[in-house]
Parts: C-alpha cells; structure tokens; sequence
C-alpha cells in the first residue's frame, strides 16, 4: 500500500532536484559535437591507411603478419613478385563491417606500413563501400602521412 505521506510530499521528486540543484552550477562534461571533439591518443584506433616511404615505394613487403595475426579474419592479401624482384601485395583488402579494431595488424607490421589512423568520422553508402582496398588504404596514407608519423614518433618512446 501506497504511503501517503510519500504521496504527497513527493520526497524521491525532491531528492532529484536537489542532485540538479547541487550539480546546476558545477563544471559540465558533455562535449557540444562535432563542434566540440574529445582529445585523442597518439595510439588512437581508427580507420586503416597503408604508407609508403618518403621516395614513394610502398612500406608493405606482402608478409603477410597482418593477415595472419587479425582476429577477425578480416584482411585479405595476394602477392607476387613486382618488376624490381621485390615481393609486394596484389591485393590489400580489410572488411571494415568484420574489423573489431584492435590494432594487432598495426602492432604486428614489421615496416610500419599498415597503420590505424585517427580517423573516426567516416560512413558508407553504397554495398560494398565496407571493403577497403589496396588504392583506398594508400590515398589514405598519402593523405594523412603528416599526422601518422607525428603519431609514430610521439609513440616511440614507449616501445
Ligand atoms: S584492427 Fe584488428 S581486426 Fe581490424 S584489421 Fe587490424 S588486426 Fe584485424
Ligand atoms: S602490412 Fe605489414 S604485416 Fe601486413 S603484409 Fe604488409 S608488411 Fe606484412
């Protein structure tokens, strides 16, 4: 049964106004997005770029670690042999929809080729956008090389 002091004095209302009340005037943690961003770690895990080297040739040498090491089974990669007698990747692709994020490509990458940007803000519009291939990482790279490798070098001291 309803106590009816409790239903008329409202005590549980007046209890929650006065968390409003405490707390009205206190510093306030929400972030005005996307006007407002939250600061970002140098490790932070975004979308995948592939790099390549200051001279143009592309990091990756097809050893295929990444592939190996991927939770999520999400990298897929062909190799061969190039026309300089290098072995280099055919195919590159990572299924965004499958990858889980968790750097291991990155951490595993013997040349710092296949790296996570801070790049978080992206969306896909049309079927099979998802599938991220050799020629979207590498713009990407190209795109963003200025940030990664200040990321890179900011990382360095704790490895
Ligand atoms: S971040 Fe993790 S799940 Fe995604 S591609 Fe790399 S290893 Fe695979
Ligand atoms: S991205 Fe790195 S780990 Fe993956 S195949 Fe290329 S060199 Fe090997």
């Amino acid at each position: 049964m309803a106590n009816p002091l409790k239903t008329f004095t409202l005590p549980d209302l007046l209890k929650g106004m006065s968390v409003t009340a405490r707390t009205f005037f206190t510093r306030k943690y929400t972030l005005n997005y996307p006007e407002e961003k939250a600061p970002q770690s140098p490790r932070f895990r975004g979308l995948h770029a592939l790099r390549r080297y200051a001279n143009g040739q592309e990091r990756c040498i097809a050893c295929k670690l990444c592939e190996t090491v991927c939770p999520a089974t999400c990298i897929t990669i062909d190799s061969d042999a190039a026309e300089d007698g290098t072995r280099r990747t055919t195919r590159y692709d990572i299924d965004l929809f499958k990858c889980i994020y968790c750097g291991f490509c990155e951490e595993a990458c013997p040349v710092d080729a296949i790296v996570l940007t801070r790049i978080h803000e992206y969306h896909m519009e049309q079927r099979g956008e998802n599938i991220m291939s050799k020629d979207k990482l590498l713009a990407i790279g190209e795109r963003y090389e200025t940030l990664i490798a200040v990321d890179k070098a900011a990382d360095a001291p704790y490895r």
